[in-house]
């Protein structure tokens, strides 16, 4: 349950993946999915432009190369990262509040966030997810624009450099087919809900009736 009397944390995820992977349609279902208000996903900040349909507060806080460097100075990013010449960031208040709440978070962020994320939350749980194949990912990069050869020759050596960070992760998803790596990471978030410390704290009633 998600309210501000929560009596657990929430958890915290990660989830990375190169761009094509199909990182965004899988936590977008898996959030429609569990339409509770139970998880919610991280709006992060950035300092790259909006791309077509992309709109402020809902895909990014689009910020100012200045006002980002204020929000670093002040320690307002859970974490953040120069991610091809852009910054990208966390808001700390954002995250904190919301696992306070008992909500779980998904943080979708590059490798370098990732990295600064478990040192401050080491029960975070990261996943990572790779296409099937890299003619895949071509034909998947293809699929969303006009780009030419050279545009992405420059997105796939971007994603072999990410994909080459894969085993600093909890989990591997190869997203082969979508409804399938759907449930696995369905399942890597309800395992977590249900880990023993957590369990003993929202059972802590029950427990104590059981045991007598
Ligand atoms: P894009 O510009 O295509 O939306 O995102 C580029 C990369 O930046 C992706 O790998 C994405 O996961 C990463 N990214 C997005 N938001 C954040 C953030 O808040 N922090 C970090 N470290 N990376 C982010």
């Amino acid at each position: 349950m998600a309210t501000s009397m929560a009596t657990h944390s929430g958890n915290l995820f990660i989830i990375a993946a190169p761009s094509g992977a199909g990182k965004s349609s899988l936590i977008k279902a898996l959030l429609e999915k569990h339409s509770d208000r139970s998880m919610q996903v991280s709006v992060s900040s950035t300092t790259r432009a909006p791309r077509p349909g992309e709109e402020n507060g809902v895909h990014y806080h689009f910020l100012t190369v200045p006002e980002f460097e204020q929000r670093i100075d002040r320690g307002e990013f859970y974490e953040w990262a120069r991610v091809f010449d852009n910054y990208y960031g966390t808001s700390r208040k954002v995250v904190e509040q919301s696992l306070a709440a008992g909500i779980d978070v998904f943080l979708d962020i590059d490798w370098q966030g990732a990295q600064q994320v478990r040192e401050h939350h080491p029960q975070t749980r990261s996943v990572f997810i790779v296409p099937p194949s890299l003619e895949i990912l071509e034909q998947r990069l293809r699929q969303r624009g006009q780009d030419s050869d050279e545009v992405i020759a420059k997105r796939m050596a971007k994603a072999q450099a990410e994909m080459s960070h894969y085993h600093e992760f909890d989990y591997l998803l190869v997203n082969d087919d979508f409804d399938d790596t759907l449930t696995q990471l369905e399942h890597i978030v309800m395992a977590q809900r249900c880990r023993m410390p957590l369990q003993q704290v929202r059972y802590g009633e029950t427990l104590k009736e059981l045991l007598g």
